[in-house]
């Protein structure tokens, strides 16, 4: 068995592996890097082409399959979960993978359907959509391909296990052991205690807090942040707006909870969190469609903002913007380019942190000083992350007993504190733990 470290391997995000047993070759994911698009986006390309996308380093450098002869020998494709950094690289790669079938659960399946509308391509690859907790032949291979539930941050998350003649190869990006999910079921620890004892060769895992030793927390506890919050919001004539993470729809649904207890009625603005309620309506798994209303294009949402401005209590708007992202709403009410002006005495709970990339971080600092220039009650980092802290990975490594560890989904900075955790479990580096560079290959046997 071989691995090549395609991307996310040096970064946080553009995730994407590629494993080869005899003459197969496998693909984990397909992800965006987001400063490479939020650079694209700064210089006014919003129609993001391949070639503007390599020029910025927005998706994994795919071309070291070319130099290594694997590219024709790529038999399927596998995607973890629907965040942009795991399948937003998906649409414009895939026309190098003709016909080579896409498996994924049904989530991720309608979001990347509808990244591949946006981008407006025919895509011929057969779509496979996966139950969470199953296991499917790849045509053509003497391999299965089993996807496991996860808790994370989105719907439908998946650890994934690729049964191969000669044992098996582990992918866990991204995942939280959440002990108290609010929404949908907890992780299948089950599963991977069975999996202990089925010959795992190499498991490639998340890394982004693997230098935490603490707990990151549940879904049960943001929910009784956001209760906290929401109770200190008591005067019923000002706005009262929260902001969170668009595909988060486990977190949307405890907002909405709260939200219907006030008596305002409940709008979401913005395009990208239409999207993900879209997608999580398709396929059944949105309990609260039926409490919101839903605006998406700039004249429709202009027009409500100005009814919001003059009836400030009646309304309780969700909205874009939590990382003060340029074109999201709240970023466009802070320059005075919509009818709606925040007064003191409004409140805004920030249902998130800040992702810490140097763009990310001065444009919320740039919305916080204007919004609490203008008196407007900031609600911060209401909000637990959903990727597993140092314990989670000790678990998982307690469970899955792999003989090889490699950290991804980071820079070397974030990937050593779980070389050294994989120390405690008898891993050695450079032996049977890896710190790889993006296009490096590891032979793993
Ligand atoms: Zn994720």
């Amino acid at each position: 068995m071989e691995m090549c470290s395609v991307g996310g391997y040096e970064e946080v995000g553009k995730n994407m592996t590629a494993v080869k047993v005899g003459e197969d070759v496998f693909i984990f994911d397909c992800g965006f890097y987001l400063p490479g698009i939020i650079e694209l986006q700064e210089h006014g390309e919003q129609n993001y082409t391949l070639s503007s996308l390599r020029r910025v380093g927005g998706v994994p450098d795919d071309r070291v399959l070319d130099k290594l002869g694997w590219t024709k020998k790529v038999k399927a494709i596998f995607i973890s979960h629907a965040h942009l950094d795991h399948v937003g690289g998906l649409s414009f790669l895939i026309h190098r993978y003709p016909n080579v079938p896409v498996y994924a659960t049904p989530f991720t399946v309608a979001v990347f359907k509808s990244l591949i509308s946006d981008v407006g391509i025919n895509v011929t690859n057969p779509i496979k959509t996966v139950q969470s907790n199953s296991v499917s032949k790849i045509k053509g291979t003497n391999c299965e391909i089993e996807f496991i539930h996860t808790t994370h941050s989105t719907l439908d998350c998946s650890l994934i296990s690729l049964s191969t003649p000669e044992g098996k190869f582990f992918y866990s990006l991204d995942s939280k052991f959440d002990d108290a999910p609010t929404f949908g079921e907890k992780t299948n620890e089950k599963r991977l205690k069975e999996l202990g004892s089925e010959n795992v060769i190499a498991a490639v895992m998340d890394t982004l807090y693997a230098s935490k030793e603490t707990s990151n927390g549940t879904e049960t506890d943001a929910k009784k942040m956001l209760e906290e919050a929401f109770s200190k919001v008591k005067d019923k004539n000002s706005a009262f707006f929260v902001t969170t993470f668009s595909s988060h729809i486990e977190r949307l649904n405890n907002i909405v909870n709260l939200a219907k207890k006030t008596k305002r009625e409940i709008v979401f603005l913005g395009r990208s969190l239409i999207k993900y309620v879209d997608c999580a309506t398709k396929i059944g798994k949105c309990p609260f469609r039926k409490d919101i209303k839903m605006m998406k294009y700039r004249r429709q949402i202009n027009s409500f903002l100005s009814k919001v401005n003059k009836d400030r209590g009646r309304y309780l708007v969700v909205c874009t913007g939590h990382q003060g992202e340029e074109g999201s709403i709240l970023e466009r009410i802070s320059r005075e380019q919509t009818p709606f002006q925040f007064r003191s005495g409004d409140s805004l709970i920030f249902s998130s942190s800040v992702i810490p990339t140097e763009v990310n971080i001065a444009s919320r600092a740039k919305l916080d000083k204007k919004l609490e220039s203008l008196g407007v009650v900031l609600y911060k980092n209401v909000h637990v992350h959903g990727h597993g802290s140092q314990e989670n990975k000790k678990r998982l490594l307690n469970y899955i007993k792999p003989k090889h560890v490699i950290p991804a989904h980071g820079n070397r900075d974030q990937e050593k504190p779980l070389i050294e955790v994989a120390r405690e479990f008898g891993f050695e580096l450079g032996k049977t733990s890896h710190l790889v560079l993006n296009g490096e290959v590891l032979k793993l046997n």
